[in-house]
């Protein structure tokens, strides 16, 4: 199947309140033309050299949210028009957006990458960690970033029940701490589900995807 069908066929199956963030990392350009062409405009990209390199040449309107690991040296790159940081992971980074954002004129949207799979090698917080984030003093000096959400990314293993029960611990989570205090903490996106498990994601209450190769093919 095409580009175009993919992503008809995707977005023609996920509820009105699933979001779709198509997965461009490795792509180039003219690959992602097509998605944009067919009307899609939300884009996520893991590596801040190639969102910036990408965002230079497209057009304008298109969202792009940075979903890889993202270190405080490196933010300035992206403050001026990144539309939502996935993979939040320290309060020094969020300090860093905040510092950014603030020279920017802007308010950046983050979410918290929380660590749920059971190998080694993800980044995230874990459900302590960031409950001491979220509902801390520190945060709430803050004023130029928003905490919007959660992002969790499951094992990588074909044992569903494995990965659905890990989705089902950063929901249980998300819904724990949707009453925080501080009023930069306004959880309401659980970003959740990549081309192998967006289906078991939504199925335990995601609501937004992100989805490479299912949409381009193998990377
Ligand atoms: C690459 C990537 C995805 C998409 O992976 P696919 O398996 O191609 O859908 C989702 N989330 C993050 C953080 C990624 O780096």
């Amino acid at each position: 199947m095409s580009i175009q069908e993919n992503l008809h066929k995707i977005k023609a199956s996920l509820p009105a309140n699933v979001t779709l963030i198509a997965v461009t990392k490795t792509h180039p350009v003219e690959k992602l033309m097509e998605v944009y062409s067919a009307g899609h405009k939300i884009f996520g990209e893991n590596k801040v050299q190639e969102l910036c390199d990408k965002q230079e040449v497209l057009p304008k309107d298109i969202e792009w949210h940075l979903i890889g690991h993202l270190q405080s040296n490196k933010v300035k790159y992206i403050a001026p028009f990144v539309a939502l940081i996935h993979s939040v992971d320290s309060f020094k980074l969020l300090a860093e957006i905040d510092k950014q954002a603030k020279k920017n004129n802007r308010i950046i949207d983050c979410l918290l990458q929380i660590f749920i799979a059971s190998e080694e090698t993800k980044f995230g917080l874990d459900f302590k960690e960031a409950e001491q984030l979220l509902s801390g003093t520190e945060i709430q000096a803050l004023q130029n970033i928003r905490i919007v959400g959660l992002m969790g990314m499951a094992s990588n293993t074909s044992d569903t029940a494995q990965v659905k029960k890990e989705f089902h611990s950063l929901k249980t989570f998300f819904e724990s701490q949707k009453n925080q205090k501080s009023s930069n903490v306004q959880l309401s996106l659980l970003s959740m589900g990549m081309s192998s498990d967006y289906e078991l994601a939504i199925e335990e209450g995601s609501n937004m995807v992100r989805v490479g190769s299912a949409i381009f093919g193998a990377r």
